[in-house]
């Protein structure tokens, strides 16, 4: 039997406030979701393993903004060997795909040259009080070269697919070859 290997990457989260990026990895990491707001000041981050064939597996090491979205600029140590990134907004805040926007643009000026980003729009649950149509977001992700993937945390439709998707996506061979 051959051995298991484990590729370890770093993920940042990014997003306004309040769409959810706590909630979605939450639904990730434990495969639950709460509907009051938890605190995610504590731990620095959080892990979560995806198999993405019979001998590998990416291991996330999520980062969580700690509610430092608030300030107009993250510390750079944040960005810092990021390999992949989800910048989430919220399908029914039409205002939350601007700022989705911006974070892209940061993380392009900050961040390592090869990282994976991923626009991510939650709570589609929330189908009646959509402000932001799959065209839209799915164009501009085009346009920029970004994946893209509608979730919710909630239901936890689209959540595990979305990590999958960014996991193979990552330089696993070089990840391995670098240990
Ligand atoms: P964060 O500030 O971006 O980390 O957002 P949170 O994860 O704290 O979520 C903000 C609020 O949105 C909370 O009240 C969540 O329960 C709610 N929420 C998060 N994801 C979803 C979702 O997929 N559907 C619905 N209906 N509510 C959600």
């Amino acid at each position: 039997m051959t051995e298991r290997r484990f590729a370890q990457f770093k993920l940042v989260l990014l997003g306004e406030s309040a769409v959810g990026k706590s909630s979605v990895v939450q639904r990730f990491v434990k495969d639950s979701f709460s509907d009051f707001r938890e605190s995610t000041i504590g731990a620095a981050f959080l892990t979560q393993t995806v198999d993405i064939d019979d001998t590998t597996t990416v291991k996330f090491e999520i980062w969580d903004t700690a509610g430092q979205e608030r300030y107009r600029s993250l510390a750079s140590i944040y960005y810092r060997n990021a390999q992949a990134a989800l910048v989430v907004y919220d399908i029914t805040q039409k205002a939350s795909l601007d700022k989705a926007k911006y974070w892209i643009k940061e993380l392009q000026k900050q961040a390592n040259s090869d990282i994976i980003i991923a626009l991510v729009g939650n709570k589609t649950d929330l189908q009646d009080q959509r402000e932001v149509s799959i065209e839209e977001a799915q164009s501009f992700a085009q346009g920029m070269g970004l994946l893209y993937f509608e979730v919710s945390a909630k239901t936890g439709q689209g959540v595990k697919e979305c990590f999958k998707q960014i996991a193979v996506k990552l330089p696993i061979e070089e990840s391995l070859k670098r240990r």
